[in-house]
């Protein structure tokens, strides 16, 4: 088994930003993309990542509205063109970003293999890597790109509209026109429940938080942030049961009270999850320190290192807080750098 320079594990924004930097630094490197199985297709970690699983995406620098159709037929092969739905022109799409994403590593000599990393052995280099499909791998860096999952509730209704007016992220779609000056849901009660409710305020005519009890668990300041703002009312005590909606997408909730039981409808153009994140980190088998929510631990200021010297982790996998392609794509070419840095000092 020759052994690889680095090895990308995870096909999003930062997995493929990584593999950008790391070919272009003729580091010749290997993308495990992740698998395409029911299993990843229920969980939302398909190949190609979370950006993969939205339509518009308006605030990636560089894609502003117009018509992409014919660059897209240029830049794309035949028969990864001919799968994707017709452009919007409203802007770029997630599959589209996405697969432009891994075109650009791809013409740079990145290799691409679609499997799940199942096993790693961090405790001695080079390092090994097992897969879903029984490969083995072996690398002298790796880069752990998995990202995060968004959590759902896993009702039927929430998943027939997704994209239709159900999200988990007020920063990447509040501001869509189907969402501007109508009444939404929020559903959760941390402090990223506030947050999302309080961002959505700006565009919303109103935000039902939905909370199963009757006080957040969020902290003090982001409470009083809360209680001040009267376009957020407060749903306390009630659990989303359905999601409601025709042709156009969603037109409305179902609220069952968690004390006695009685369900209303609450009239809503969409309903925003904000319930946690699951890092992708559960394969690496505690090699990695990770935090107490599970995201692998950057282990120096302004870096991407992990406590595996050689190992470095890149976008939403190590980051809880931003949790934007942006960010996640940047965290990718900081991980390149760091790697290829590393490995010239090791001498390869
Ligand atoms: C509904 C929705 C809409 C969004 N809209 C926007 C937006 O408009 N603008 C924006 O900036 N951000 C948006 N985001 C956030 C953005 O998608 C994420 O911040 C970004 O995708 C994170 O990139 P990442 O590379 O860290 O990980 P991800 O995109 O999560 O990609 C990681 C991928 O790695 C692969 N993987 C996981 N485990 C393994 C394994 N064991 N082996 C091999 N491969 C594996 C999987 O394919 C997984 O999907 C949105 C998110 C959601 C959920």
């Amino acid at each position: 088994m020759a052994t690889e320079k680095v090895i990308i594990i995870g096909s999003g924004p930062a997995g493929w930003a990584a593999a950008i930097y790391t070919a272009r630094a003729e580091l010749a490197p290997l993308v495990l993309e992740g698998a395409i199985t029911e299993t990843n297709r229920m969980a939302g970690t398909l190949p190609l990542g979370q950006l993969n699983l939205t339509t518009e995406v308006e605030n990636y620098p560089g894609f502003p509205a117009g018509d992409m159709a014919p660059y897209l037929d240029n830049a794309l092969p035949g028969p990864v063109r001919a799968l994707m739905p017709p452009h919007s022109h409203h802007g770029i799409s997630g599959p589209e970003l996405m697969e432009l994403m891994r075109q650009q590593a791809k013409n740079f000599g990145t290799r691409v293999v679609t499997d799940d990393v199942v096993e790693v052995d961090f405790s001695r280099r080079p390092f090994t890597l097992r897969t879903l499909g029984k490969h083995t791998y072996s690398a002298e860096a790796v880069i752990v790109a998995t990202g995060a999952r968004a959590n759902y509730l896993g009702l039927e209704s929430e998943d027939a509209y997704k994209n239709r007016g159900v999200s988990a992220c007020a920063v990447c779609d509040g501001a869509l026109p189907r969402f501007r000056n109508r009444p939404l849901v929020v559903v959760g009660g941390g402090d990223s429940a506030v947050e999302e409710a309080t961002y959505l305020s700006k565009f919303a005519s109103r935000v039902h938080l939905v909370h199963r009890r009757d006080t957040l668990r969020a902290s003090k300041i982001m409470a009083e942030r809360l209680h001040a703002n009267r376009k957020i009312k407060p749903e306390w005590n009630h659990q989303l049961t359905e999601v409601l909606g025709d042709d156009t997408g969603v037109n409305g909730v179902k609220l069952t009270s968690t004390v006695d039981g009685s369900t209303r409808q609450v009239e809503a153009a969409g309903v925003f999850l904000a319930i946690g994140h699951t890092p992708n980190t559960a394969f690496l088998g505690g090699q990695l320190e990770l935090t107490e929510k599970n995201y692998i631990r950057w282990t120096v200021p302004f870096r991407t290192n992990t406590s595996v010297e050689g190992v470095f982790a890149a976008g939403d996998v190590a980051d809880d807080y931003y949790r934007q392609a942006i960010t996640a794509a940047g965290s990718g070419c900081q991980s390149a750098l760091d790697a290829e840095r590393w490995l010239s000092h090791c001498g390869h």
